[in-house]
């Protein structure tokens, strides 16, 4: 007891390593967490954690007391809400770093290819749907439509979503330089939109960036046009230039701070 009140008034590197070490470690996970479900889960928690305070400090024996089992048991619950997170954070750990220099180069490819890819449909008036994982994993969406393992290129993209080919119903999934999956059906967004133009297509764009933080790019068959769907919100009928600036993780400077014709 006395040796930890000494270390407390005398604060060495190792204070300074776990403070810096627990920093990172809570940046990391509220980055995880932000504009994907687990922040809903996580003012869910919150909101528990002062109901319980609140019941120990009021003495409600009663509600601490089943409070206390709901935080027992739901740790493990989120453990399985949460499986897939964590098995990619725990994938990642490490090699996050190194990968990303790395893959520098190639990422501006795949760029390139998306774009390509996205436009050459646009101009055909092709109904096209593309999400792009970050870091959020989208497996259990790309299982719902056909396993791929192909490398991303512009010929590939167009050639899915060619009318006709057995994969152009339903969405492209992209994880880093590869197409992991096609005919993906993802989950609708049940907000009420504003332009009633924007049928299914867009609303699966708005469903997926609801609940992760996926960045999905719609070709409108109907308009020719392509939308950007970021956190649920959509940028709609961008230029090629707009379109650009998105895709290279920059909005332009007009849909900064007010997105053109957002519906959200
Ligand atoms: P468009 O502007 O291209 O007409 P839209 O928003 O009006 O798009 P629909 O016309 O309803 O949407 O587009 C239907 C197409 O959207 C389907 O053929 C299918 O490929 C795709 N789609 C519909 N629902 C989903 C879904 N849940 N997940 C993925 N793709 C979907
Ligand atoms: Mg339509």
């Amino acid at each position: 007891m006395e040796l930890d009140q000494l270390r407390l008034l005398h604060p060495g590197w190792r204070d300074a390593l776990e403070i810096i070490v627990v920093a990172y470690a809570l940046y990391r996970v509220m980055r995880m967490f932000h504009g994907t479900r687990g922040r809903q889960i996580a003012s869910g928690v919150v909101v528990l954690g002062l109901a319980y305070v609140a019941s120990w400090i009021l003495g409600l024996e009663m509600l601490e007391y089943l409070l206390g089992f709901v935080f027992q048991y739901g740790v493990i619950a989120l453990l399985v809400v949460f499986a897939p997170e964590l098995r990619a954070a725990l994938a990642h750990l490490g090699d996050a770093q190194l990968g990303r220099v790395l893959h520098t180069m190639e990422d501006r490819e795949v760029t390139e290819e998306i774009f390509d890819a996205v436009e050459r449909l646009s101009r055909s008036g092709i109904g096209a749907i593309v999400a792009i994982e970050r870091e959020v994993p989208l497996d259990s969406y790309a299982q719902s439509g056909s396993l791929l393992e192909a490398k991303v290129s512009a010929d590939l993209i167009t050639t899915i979503f060619t009318p006709y080919s057995p994969l152009h119903d339903g969405a492209a999934i992209v994880r880093g330089d590869t197409i992991i999956a096609a005919g993906c059906i993802l989950p609708l967004s049940q907000k009420t939109l504003a332009d009633r133009s924007l049928g299914t297509r867009h609303r699966a764009a708005l469903g997926l960036t609801d609940e992760t933080d996926a960045l999905v790019l719609v070709v409108s068959e109907e308009r020719a046009t392509v939308s950007v769907a970021e956190r649920g919100r959509l940028w709609r009928d961008l230029s090629p230039l707009e379109l650009r600036g998105m895709l290279s993780g920059r909005l332009p400077t007009r849909n900064d701070s007010e997105p053109a014709g957002a519906a959200s």
